[in-house]
């Protein structure tokens, strides 16, 4: 096992949304409203509480600092402040249960593999994309929605 990291979005990010309710990247206005759906969270990467939590919707580029070519999409974090995911070795449990595509990047955001893993099987579908020649950085999406939910990346410490 090569091991993995997975990222969530940055928590000074999440807390400029929160005090700005704009988008840091592009000061388009933040949206915030009662969850309607599970989301996730994509800072500490656990499903909303329908109807009982208030999240933010705003718009993220996922390659900043990767990639020249952005791509922006929407997202969504808890409204009020929450702990980022601290288990970066761990694939989050609360996000096993959704329908989930890995998509492996290489150079210039080239895609070079793409995944839909069963439950079960995401931590060994994580690291063959990782182990795939080439391969710099993977993107968990939603498979209904397509949206960015983190990255992972190759573990630095164990090579
Ligand atoms: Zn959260």
């Amino acid at each position: 096992m090569a091991g993995f990291r997975i990222l969530p979005i940055a928590h000074a990010l999440s807390e400029e949304v929160r005090s700005t309710l704009k988008s840091p990247q592009y000061g388009h206005p933040a949206h915030v409203e009662t969850a309607a759906g599970y989301g996730p969270c994509r800072a500490c990467l656990k499903q909303f509480r329908t109807g009982q939590e208030d999240r933010i919707l705003f718009t993220y580029n996922p390659f900043e600092s990767l990639d020249s070519y952005p791509s922006p999409g929407p997202v969504f974090i808890h409204a009020k402040s929450c702990p980022s995911y601290s288990e970066p070795d761990r694939f989050p449990e609360e996000l096993k249960s959704l329908p989930l595509t890995l998509e492996a990047y290489g150079e210039n955001r080239w895609i070079i593999a793409r995944e839909r893993p069963s439950a079960d099987e995401i931590e060994n579908s994580v690291e063959r994309l990782l182990q795939t020649g080439g391969v710099r950085y993977i993107h968990i999406r939603n498979t209904e929605a397509g949206c960015l939910i983190a990255r992972i990346e190759r573990d630095q410490d164990n090579g």
